[in-house]
């Protein structure tokens, strides 16, 4: 049983580019990219290109770039495959907007929403077909936060960092982490909601809500089948909005916050080096650095091995973001 979707890629890279947004019109910004039609390919001022797995220009639907990125390793996940969604850029580039961490039950029709609203929906569609299965369906929600990992489903006041521990047989977990056992879209909906409301806030001269921690909303998959049911397997979905990716200078980042600062660029340091071990074919067997941060060692059965990674870069396409985009573009094409 072997078809295009089963084929395991390491990582995959898409490009999104948002529209300018009115702030960036206001101050007479001008779009420094050209996105070359039927090639996933972009073109930074007049000469440099990046070609990448998917590219989405400013026009890209969220529905489009669903189908054509996530929908795939959702097949992957009733499979048995795990999988992971990263979303990488710059503060105010589009990772929350397009992984839709924001969703709320309000937001039913919205044809706006996201990347996780839209794996809920699917996810619980796919478990009405398949009849012969018997599932069970549980999430947890964390940040990573300055190094330490808080339970955004804890609903105690004491949200003190968790460790990981490595269990030889269920690989990587979270001591004391909350997973909940969900049995409707809604209720999912509603772990999602909760959490939110937990997430610290920040705030720093680029945006005053937290764009200084990871955010990894979790869905784990069990499935029974064969007679008694009695065959097993697991498989998990990691949704990760990343930290901004943006360099300290431009946060005017001190004391405390520096700090901070430092530690974030930990996680994208390392998740930098970690995927781009797992790319390189002529290094396939040689180590990859899962233990440089939290980040990376949370994720480290759901990225490489049996695993379907995709890393979605966000970037802006303002003249005067052209500095940080150029960033996220040479970030994006290591993972290749
Ligand atoms: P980040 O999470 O990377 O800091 P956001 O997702 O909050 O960035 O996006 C910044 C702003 O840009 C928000 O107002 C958001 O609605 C808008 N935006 C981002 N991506 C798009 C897009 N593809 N289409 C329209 N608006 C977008
Ligand atoms: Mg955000």
């Amino acid at each position: 049983m072997k078809n295009e979707d089963d084929k395991v890629i390491p990582v995959r890279v898409a490009l999104r580019c948002r529209p300018l947004v009115p702030k960036e019109t206001d101050e007479g910004c001008q779009c420094c990219l050209t996105f070359v039609p039927g090639v996933p390919q972009v073109i930074v001022g007049t000469e440099k290109a990046f070609t990448y797995d998917y590219v989405f220009d400013p026009t890209a639907e969220q529905e489009e770039v669903f189908n054509t990125t996530v929908s795939p390793l959702l097949s992957g996940l009733f499979k048995g495959y795990h999988a992971t969604v990263l979303a990488y850029g710059q503060t105010g580039s589009g990772k929350t907007f397009s992984m839709g961490g924001t969703y709320t039950s309000t937001q039913e029709n919205d044809p706006s929403v996201g990347v996780i609203p839209r794996v809920i929906r699917r996810i619980f569609e796919e478990r009405e077909k398949m009849t012969a299965c018997e599932f069970c369906l549980a999430v947890s929600y964390l940040e990573i936060y300055n190094e330490d990992i808080l339970d955004l489903l804890c609903t105690s006041k004491d949200r003190s960092s968790l460790s990981i521990r490595e269990d030889p047989k269920e690989g990587i977990k979270i001591v004391g982490l909350t997973e909940r056992q969900v049995f409707s879209a809604q209720e999912m909906v509603g772990c999602l909601e909760v959490g939110n409301s937990a997430r610290t806030v920040g705030s720093t001269a680029m945006n005053s809500a937290s764009s200084r921690s990871h955010a990894i909303f979790t869905v784990t998959l069990e499935q029974r089948t064969g007679k008694d049911k009695s065959v097993r397997f697991v498989s998990k979905l990691h949704l990760v909005d990343l930290a901004g990716s943006e360099r300290q200078k431009k946060t005017k980042a001190e004391g405390d916050r520096l700090k901070e600062g430092i530690s974030i660029n930990r996680g994208l340091l390392s998740l930098g080096n970690v995927i781009s071990a797992l790319g390189d074919e002529n290094k396939k067997s040689s180590f990859v650095p899962y233990r440089d941060s939290k980040l990376t060692r949370l994720l480290q059965n759901a990225l490489g091995g049996n695993s379907h990674t995709l890393m979605i870069a966000c970037i802006s396409p303002a003249d005067s973001n052209m500095e940080e985009t150029i960033n996220t573009l040479r970030y994006a094409d290591r993972a290749r």
